[in-house]
């Protein structure tokens, strides 16, 4: 959307940069091997030696044996796997436990299997999302068929201690199902010490191509398919295999010991990025663990101040954060994560989480905390926000302000826009540039406050002098405001015209 002086890209958990070598490999990939790995001819024989070549490299990477591992399309893909094969297992046990904070292809699956009869329960965590052992001991019973535990939780980085929870599950005759996809590359691994049962890995969290995950599972764990139609990967995963991707993850997992070697040089420019934050605004509060978390995880409330506004801000300067898991930035719900470890909405709504990767540089953590500074000591803000409780009459039928509504097809069903707002029908605000006037005062409303701020800067790095947006959104506003929502809301609305 803008055009960056510097880009700072800090949100490594959403996803990483593919490293060169991997790209290097799955172009020569794409390039020369086409053959499918399940033909029995020459041609073809090549395609199946990079696979299992492949699989052997993802194996020792996570102290697995090749027979082990099974390639998915994702390490979503996985989880609904390990979780879904539950199902199939007929056994007296119908409980499985897991924790409130894990990933959202965990936390869905496992309504699915609640809905289909299993019990389902949720082990409390501490203020920083670990696990609570005393309580757990108390939850484990002979009824419970398995634990479902992540090792590394994505938002706050918290590390939970796999060992005592296999241990325990094993003397209860528990399965355990591990997603490991952020541990991997950030902290030592090996599934055998761990002893899980299942393991679930993802190539795009270490440096490798999106879309291919892989699912550990112990010989003799047992599992069923999720795709059928097929006998790949053992007649466990139907479906030919993404050769080029499988590839790259697996030059991306050659690299895990380089990886795992930059990890206290990140774990001091966290500690750089933290401390630069205590120092500009000593009232923040730190959501991941003090000790012991991932040492690239830093999730930090900032009280006061809305995380919708400061992501725009930093977007503007060319830093990319998060304002909760990649999976629910759209949603603008405040993350399931932060609610289980205490925080309420509002703070949930002031928090941002920074990612690191080994290429993460002491300049790029001096950047990001300079545009901290501007933002927090509110210097320099380019845009300006506006409170819903501002929203009155005389604002907005104010002449010299322009309002334009970036609000989906869908939201507008669901609630009428300000009075005299102008709608832009496509995401591309670009289109309506002609149509915006630049003498005047330009206040963007979105729905819930997500978008807004993002546009609104978009729109000043267009040359617009005087550009707002409204926290919240058009939902603030009928909050704050119902008595002028049902009074005013929908009036005089007209569309911006494409150029
Ligand atoms: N599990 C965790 C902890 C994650 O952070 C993610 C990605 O955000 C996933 C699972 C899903 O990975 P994928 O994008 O490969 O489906």
């Amino acid at each position: 959307m803008f055009r960056f002086r510097r880009q700072v890209y800090l949100d490594n958990n959403a996803t990483t940069p593919i490293h060169p070598r991997v790209r290097h490999r799955m172009c020569k990939v794409l390039a020369r091997v086409y053959g499918n790995p399940s033909s029995l001819y020459r041609i073809a024989r090549n395609a199946a030696e990079i696979l299992e070549d492949s699989r052997r490299t993802v194996a020792t990477a996570v102290g697995a044996e090749p027979e082990e591992i099974i390639f998915t399309g994702s390490a979503s893909e996985a989880n609904n796997q390990a979780l879904k094969s539950l199902l199939s297992l007929s056994s007296e046990r119908t409980t499985v436990i897991s924790t409130p904070i894990e990933h959202p292809s965990v936390m869905e699956t496992l309504a699915y299997l609640e809905a289909q009869g299993l019990r389902v329960v949720f082990c409390p965590v501490d203020r920083y999302g670990r696990i609570q052992m005393q309580a757990l001991e108390q939850l484990v019973g002979e009824d419970t068929l398995a634990l479902c535990c992540m090792a590394a939780n994505n938002e706050i980085g918290a590390v939970q201690d796999i060992p005592a929870v296999v241990a325990l599950a094993q003397r209860h005759g528990a399965l355990v199902i591990s997603d490991c996809v952020q541990a991997l590359g950030k902290i030592p691994l090996d599934v055998k010490r761990l002893g899980v049962d299942y393991a679930v890995f993802s190539a795009h969290k270490i440096q490798g191509p999106k879309g291919v995950g892989a699912l550990y599972v112990r010989e003799g764990a047992p599992l069923t398919p999720l795709i059928h139609g097929g006998h790949q990967e053992g007649g466990l995963r139907a479906g030919t295999e993404g050769l080029h991707n499988i590839a790259g993850f697996a030059v991306a997992c050659a690299r895990v010991e380089r990886l795992l070697a930059a990890s206290e040089g990140m774990r001091n420019l966290q500690r750089r990025l933290e401390e630069g934050i205590r120092e500009i605004l000593p009232a923040v509060q730190i959501n991941s663990p003090p000790k012991d978390g991932l040492p690239n995880t830093l999730n930090v409330t900032f009280p006061g101040f809305d995380n919708a506004a400061m992501l725009a801000f930093l977007d503007y300067q060319g830093i990319g954060v998060s304002a909760g898991s990649a999976c629910n930035t759209h949603a603008n719900t405040p993350s399931h994560v932060l609610k289980a470890i205490g925080l309420n909405e509002e703070e949930a709504r002031q928090t941002l989480r920074f990612s690191l990767c080994a290429e993460t540089s002491r300049r790029q953590i001096d950047y990001a905390l300079k545009a901290l500074r501007d933002f927090l000591l509110q210097r320099k803000l380019p845009v300006l926000m506006v409170s819903p409780r501002q929203l009155d009459e005389t604002m907005l039928y104010n002449e010299n302000l322009f309002i334009v509504d970036i609000r989906h097809g869908y939201d507008r069903k669901l609630l009428e826009g300000l009075p005299n707002s102008h709608e832009a029908k496509s995401v591309f605000l670009k289109k309506y540039l002609r149509a915006i006037p630049k003498d005047k005062d330009i206040l963007v409303v979105c729905q819930g406050g997500t978008d807004g701020p993002v546009a609104a800067y978009y729109l000043r790095s267009k040359g617009y002098r005087r550009v707002s947006f409204v926290m919240g959104g058009v939902i603030g506003w009928k909050l704050f405001q119902p008595e002028l929502y049902r009074k005013l809301a929908g009036r005089n609305v007209s569309q911006l015209q494409e150029a």
